[in-house]
Formats: structure tokens, C-alpha cells, sequence
């Protein structure tokens, strides 16, 4: 499998090296339980607490400020649910129409359960429309949360305007940044989010891993996993290898980002502009919008996503149809629905998600 061409990088990364390897002696030797008073307990309490700053270091952010979860989606619903219900009397919830699905569902079940849930749209650049937040956010709003950047098209949701509304308005904010992470940089000292949910096997480190920022002040209910761990937020022994492993992972996006490489974002363009030219019906979608630099949502208009992905598989080259979570359904994504793409266009969008990795492997040569 070594000539595979892996351009599936939004659905899930490979891990660095040396992310595997500070986890593989927690999955051996260093077994002991971070909360046992024994020293060998407490050495690996040590562990855990160096990821916390790793982590923390990564963001700006506090160490007391990083609560360990199993990854994107817990964080999501441990930020959405836990400040829901401390705001018993507040109903009503602010968020886009190009959310991920793990917070497009959560806001699925939270009407049914009786909350007003205000969707605000984008345009067909993938742009949300950030007057229309201004106008949604009232005396009801218990929350605004929002996808940073867009796992399907890369788009970048301009947060700085978002942020200082919902701090002029006294509501808390929450920004799904798990495709953000170690793609663009953040710094919670200079942008006022009050939660930032991450996901670890999204920027090289380990799957069933990630964290919610919850700023210092921020009030949070414990999620459905009660216990004494993460300071009663999150409980369950806590997954050592998959905390470490996050920590590594954090601390070298950290050094990869203030290097400032720009060799993903040419060589993702290089990719658009060889397809471009061989195939010129193409639309990039998003591709006027600021976006990642790793990501490239090439649409073949006429053509269904599904049988370009089988046709790319057999040549060893792996990328997705919207997000990998849809993947199984004739429909367009929800994403491109909302952005009113013309559904002869959206049905044959494909998703190509580089990483630094790509860069370092002579195949992916286009
Ligand atoms: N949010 C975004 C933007 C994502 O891309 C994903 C994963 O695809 C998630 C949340 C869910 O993260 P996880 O897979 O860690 O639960």
C-alpha cells in the first residue's frame, strides 16, 4: 500500500511518529491509573498534566482551562448541553446552516426537545452572513455556536466579529474548531470564545481523543459522564495513551505553525489547477473564499461524487464526497445544499484534504 495517495486528511490525519511513539508506553508499562496516590499513579497524573499544557500552550489558553474528552463530538455536546442547562430559562440557540453533523443533530434533537434554533445562511462562496447574527441573538439566546472552519469546503467562518458581538451581547460563544486546529492559528488571549472544542485525530494525532476550552468563568453542567475527573466535568479513568498522544500533537502543530510553511496551500492549488486544466467544467467551491489551505472541493458538474470516489479508489487514491459521515447517501451534503449549489453541481462534489504529510511523499506529484 505504499504508493497510496491519501487525500482524505479532513476526515481523519496520520499520526506523527513521535505522537506514537510517546503513547506506546502508556499502552504498556505505564499503565498505572493518573488518579492512584502511588507514585506510579501520580507519574502518570504528570503525564496527563504536561498534555494539558501542550494543549493549553497551543490555544493560549490556561492549563485548568482544557477538559480532556474523547474528541470533537463529546466536546460539542459536553459545550452545547452543559451551558443549556445552567440557562434553564433561555431557549433559543444561534448557529449556521454548514455546521458539522454532530452539531447539525445535536440541534435537531435540542427542537424537538422544545429550543427555537436559528440557523443562519451562506452564500453560494460558502460566506455566512454575519448580519444576520446580529439580528438573531436576543434576550433568549443562551448560546451561539459555530463551525470555524468548514470540513467540507475549507471556509473560513470570520470569527473576530462573531466574537465581539456575542461579547457585547453577554452570550457565551462556541466555535467548533476541529478542522481548525493546527491548520490556522488561535489564540484565545486576543479572540473572546468563552468554548473551543478540538479533536486530535484531526491534526496528527491519536482518534477517540480531543478537549473543550472552556474559558476561565464560563459555566458548564457535567455532560451525560458524570465523575471526579476533569474537574467534574468529564469523568471515567482517564484514555493516558490517547491524552498524551493529543499533547505531542498539539505541541508540534504549535512548532509547525509558527514555522509558517506554505507548501500544503501550493502545492492544494497545484491539485486545482492540474484538475482545472484537464477537466474544464470544474467549480471550486469555495475556492473565492477565505478557506484552509489544505482543503479542495473540486465539483464535476453531470458527474455523481460516489462513482469518481470507486474510480479513485481503484487507482489508490483516497478522498471523500462531502463529509466522510455522509458518505452512503445519494444526497448532496447539507453544506453545499445550504450554500444553494445548483444539485448537478453539488451531486458530483468531490472533497481532496491534504496535510503536511502529502508534501513529504514523492506520489502525490499531480
Ligand atoms: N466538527 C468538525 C468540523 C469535524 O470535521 C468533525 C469530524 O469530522 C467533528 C466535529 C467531529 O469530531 P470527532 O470525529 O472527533 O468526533
Amino acid at each position: 500500500m505504499s504508493d497510496r495517495i491519501y487525500l482524505d486528511n479532513n476526515a481523519t490525519t496520520q499520526p506523527h511518529d513521535e505522537v506514537v511513539q510517546a503513547m506506546l508506553p502508556l499502552l504498556s508499562q505505564a499503565y498505572a491509573n493518573p488518579s492512584s496516590v502511588h507514585q506510579f499513579g501520580q507519574a502518570i497524573r504528570h503525564r496527563v498534566e504536561c498534555a494539558r499544557q501542550q494543549v493549553a500552550n497551543l490555544l493560549g489558553a490556561a492549563p485548568r482551562e482544557i477538559i480532556f474528552t474523547s474528541g470533537g463530538t463529546e466536546s460539542i455536546n459536553l459545550a452545547i448541553r452543559g451551558t443549556l442547562a445552567l440557562r434553564p430559562t433561555k431557549r433559543h440557540v444561534v448557529t449556521s446552516a454548514v455546521e458539522h453533523s454532530a452539531t447539525k443533530r445535536l440541534c435537531e434533537r435540542l427542537a424537538r426537545e422544545g429550543y427555537r434554533i436559528d440557523e443562519i445562511g451562506a452564500d453560494q462562496d460558502g460566506r455566512l452572513n454575519l448580519d444576520q447574527f446580529a439580528d438573531c441573538i436576543c434576550d433568549e439566546t443562551a448560546l451561539v455556536s459555530l463551525i470555524w472552519a468548514n470540513n467540507e469546503t475549507g471556509v473560513l467562518a470570520d470569527v473576530d466579529p462573531v466574537a465581539a458581538l456575542t461579547t457585547e451581547r453577554g452570550v457565551p460563544l462556541h466555535l467548533d474548531a476541529v478542522q481548525a486546529i493546527g491548520k490556522v492559528p488561535i489564540d484565545v488571549t486576543q479572540l473572546p470564545v468563552q468554548l473551543l472544542s478540538l479533536s486530535g485525530h484531526k491534526f496528527h494525532g491519536p482518534k477517540g481523543a480531543g478537549a473543550l476550552y472552556v474559558r476561565r468563568g464560563t459555566r458548564l453542567r457535567p455532560g451525560i459522564i458524570g465523575g471526579r475527573q476533569e474537574r467534574d466535568l468529564r469523568g471515567g479513568t482517564e484514555n493516558t495513551p490517547g491524552i498524551v498522544g493529543l499533547g505531542v500533537a498539539a505541541e508540534l502543530a504549535l512548532a509547525r505553525l509558527a514555522e509558517g510553511s506554505k507548501s500544503v496551500g501550493e502545492l492544494r492549488d497545484r491539485l486545482e489547477r492540474g484538475i482545472c486544466r484537464v477537466v474544464p467544467e470544474t467549480v471550486v467551491i469555495g475556492g473565492s473564499s477565505p478557506r484552509l489551505d489544505n482543503t479542495a472541493n473540486i465539483a464535476f458538474p453531470g458527474l455523481q461524487a460516489e462513482a469518481i470516489l470507486m474510480l479513485l479508489s481503484e487507482n489508490n487514491i483516497c478522498a471523500s464526497a462531502g463529509s466522510a459521515c455522509s458518505s452512503g447517501s445519494l444526497e448532496p451534503s447539507h453544506v453545499l445544499q445550504a450554500m444553494g449549489i445548483d444539485p448537478r453541481i453539488a451531486h458530483g462534489a468531490v472533497r481532496f484534504s491534504l496535510s503536511e504529510m502529502s508534501c513529504q511523499k514523492r506520489h502525490t506529484k499531480v
